[in-house]
């Protein structure tokens, strides 16, 4: 019996997705073998690889002049990949600090160049909030713009894309690509892991723009140069060839709901749907204001912290799992990924007003 799982990384799949590879585990498409024992130069996986780029190109819309490249490593080698790319002309990027991956992001590029932390969350009245752009100081020469548009671990998300003029955008998408439609020419450079809400572990998007495949500072190793990647097809060297395989269903899935469209409606409505029910009581609450809060990561509070472990239990007893908080910061977290269905959504509201009578 599969449970409901909130996780936030390596994150619930889609059931179908799921059943698809069960099916096609042994042999796929007439090989005579699983997609993990092929070459991932084979015709077979040229195939699956133009494809799954393909379907990816169709659900976010992106622009003939972005290089899609399929890497491993996660977000976290990207922390250090970027800067290592992009820090030309100039040693010089800004980094909008709104939580603990753009910190994370910050910590790792200060060691290539002149990096200019800009504090862009506060907590006012108890509640974090996202900072207005005109009062953040923009340094216009800087090589690029970094942001976390979801802070995964906190549940604050933008609602708009950070004004930066001449200087390339780049993004830390890892947990909200693929969520909602998105205007990918506002950026020069997007990456995520993809256990959040495109695949298993294991795989890394990277969407960037052309002339900024060129920008490498000279000690970049190969394996490090988006440039070598874009060369080589994302096969430089062996990629997450089943990774890459389930994230090609995955995109295939979210076609056939509709595409990224349909996905927002749901997303916004299960996200709209939980928080209400924490704000209708004062048993749970949630830290963030209005304008800031997570479609893909809810996190929430008990009135009375001491509650939390039984919570969890209950909950888990209940077919609803991984709903604790980041170590980091503790609570509780719902992650509502495109995977999650809106069934789940509700059994978890309806397990919390009956957790919240009960005690
Ligand atoms: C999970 C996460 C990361 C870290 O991803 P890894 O693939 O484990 O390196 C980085 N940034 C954000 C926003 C995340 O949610």
């Amino acid at each position: 019996m599969r449970a409901y799982n909130f996780c936030s990384g390596p994150a619930t799949l889609p059931e179908t997705v799921l059943l698809q590879a069960q099916a096609e585990l042994l042999e796929w498409q007439g090989q005579g073998a699983s997609v993990m024992e092929i070459s991932h130069r084979s015709p077979a996986f040229d195939r699956l690889a133009a494809e799954a780029e393909q379907d990816l190109r169709d659900l976010l819309a992106i622009p003939a002049n972005y290089q899609v490249l399929f890497l491993s490593g996660g977000a976290s080698q990207q922390f250090a990949m970027v800067p290592m790319n992009l820090l030309e002309p100039r040693p010089q990027a800004d980094y909008l600090n709104s939580g603990i991956w753009s910190e994370k992001a910050i910590a790792e590029a200060q060691r290539f160049g002149d990096i200019t932390d800009i504090a862009a969350l506060t907590v006012e009245d108890g509640q974090y909030r996202l900072t207005e752009p005109g009062g953040w100081a923009l340094n216009g020469l800087a090589s690029y713009l970094h942001y976390t548009p979801n802070e995964t671990i906190s549940g604050v998300e933008y609602g708009f894309i950070p004004p930066a003029g001449q200087v390339p955008l780049v993004a830390d998408m890892s947990s909200t690509l693929l969520s909602r439609p998105l205007d990918v020419s506002r950026f020069g450079l997007i990456y995520a892991g993809a256990q959040k809400n495109i695949g298993p572990s294991g795989l890394t998007l990277v969407i960037v723009r052309e002339d900024l495949l060129e920008r490498s500072l000279a000690f970049t190793p190969n394996i490090g140069r988006y440039q070598i990647h874009a060369e080589h097809a994302s096969r430089y060297n062996t990629p997450p060839t089943f990774a890459w395989y389930l994230a090609g269903l995955v995109f295939k899935w979210l076609k056939a709901q509709g595409g990224l469209t349909a996905m927002a409606e749901r997303n916004a409505r299960k996200a709209h749907k939980l928080y209400a029910a924490i704000d209708a009581s004062d048993f749970y609450s949630n830290p963030v204001h209005g304008s800031c809060r997570s479609w893909m990561n809810v996190t929430f509070r008990l009135a009375d912290a001491g509650l939390e472990k039984r919570f969890l239990s209950e909950a888990e007893q209940a077919g609803l799992l991984a709903l604790a908080g980041h170590r980091s910061v503790g609570g509780l977290r719902a992650s509502l990924y495109n995977a999650m269905p809106e069934a789940g959504v509700d059994a978890l509201i309806e397990f919390m007003r009956e957790f919240e009578r009960g005690v």
